[in-house]
């Protein structure tokens, strides 16, 4: 059966590191769309080239192009046992378009990672990327081996420019007026599950595990 995880949380609750962990722990494709966006627009694509504005704003990339993208991503036959969606869906409309497009035949499990406004601003500002592959740093809890240099590739750790505090704020009253209705949505279809992302990656990982093996028994 497929498997959809969908990882739910305002910006730097630790969605992108957790979902990292978890498509190595049950080898299924990390599937983000701020990450899809971000190719796209080294790429220079019309996609890129359409969200940089709204992205550089911290505000949401209109649902048509978001849908559009997504749905071109997950057909692709490494998502054919399942795949972690990271940052998608970011508004009710793409959670009800998901839930169409994938029909009643996946096992769907939401989580949603809570995390305090002030704790999100200081790890936002110690949050670092890596240029080339996007795996996520934070310079005191999750830092580099090497300073400035990714583990995975090599590549070379940026802040990204969505990440200054001023737009964290605005991305943050984003999260409460447009996605915190999607938790709802999920509450409502009863697939969600609630984590604390308060305490150390290792201790939210094995909360999530621990979701896991309940949920498959
Ligand atoms: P992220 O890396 O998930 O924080 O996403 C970075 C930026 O990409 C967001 O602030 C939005 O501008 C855009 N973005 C990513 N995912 C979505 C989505 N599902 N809907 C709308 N905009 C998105």
């Amino acid at each position: 059966m497929q498997t959809v995880i969908i990882m739910l949380g305002a910006p730097g609750a630790g969605k992108g590191t957790q979902s990292l962990r978890l498509s190595q722990e049950l080898e299924l494709p990390h599937v983000s769309t701020g990450d899809l966006f971000r190719e796209n627009l080294k790429n220079q694509t019309e996609v890129g080239l359409r969200a940089k504005g709204y992205m550089d704003a911290g505000e949401l990339v209109p649902d048509e192009v978001v849908l559009d993208m997504l749905f071109g991503r997950i057909q692709k036959s490494d998502c054919d046992r399942g795949f972690i969606l990271d940052g998608f869906p970011r508004t009710v409309v793409q959670a009800e378009a998901l839930t169409k497009r994938l029909g009643g035949e996946p096992e769907v499990l939401a989580v949603n990672l809570e995390v305090d406004d002030d704790d999100v601003i200081k790890r936002m500002s110690q949050r670092r990327v890596c240029e080339d592959c996007g795996a996520p740093y934070h310079l005191t809890s999750a830092p580099s081996k090497k300073e400035g240099i990714c583990d995975l590739c090599g590549g070379t750790l940026m802040q990204r420019s969505d990440d200054r505090e001023e737009v964290v704020r605005h991305r943050l009253k984003v999260y409460y007026d447009q996605t915190a209705p999607v938790v709802t949505f999920y509450q409502d279809q009863r697939c969600l599950r609630s984590v604390e992302s308060r305490s150390s990656v290792e201790d939210v990982f094995s909360s999530l595990l621990e979701i896991l093996q309940t949920l498959r028994g």
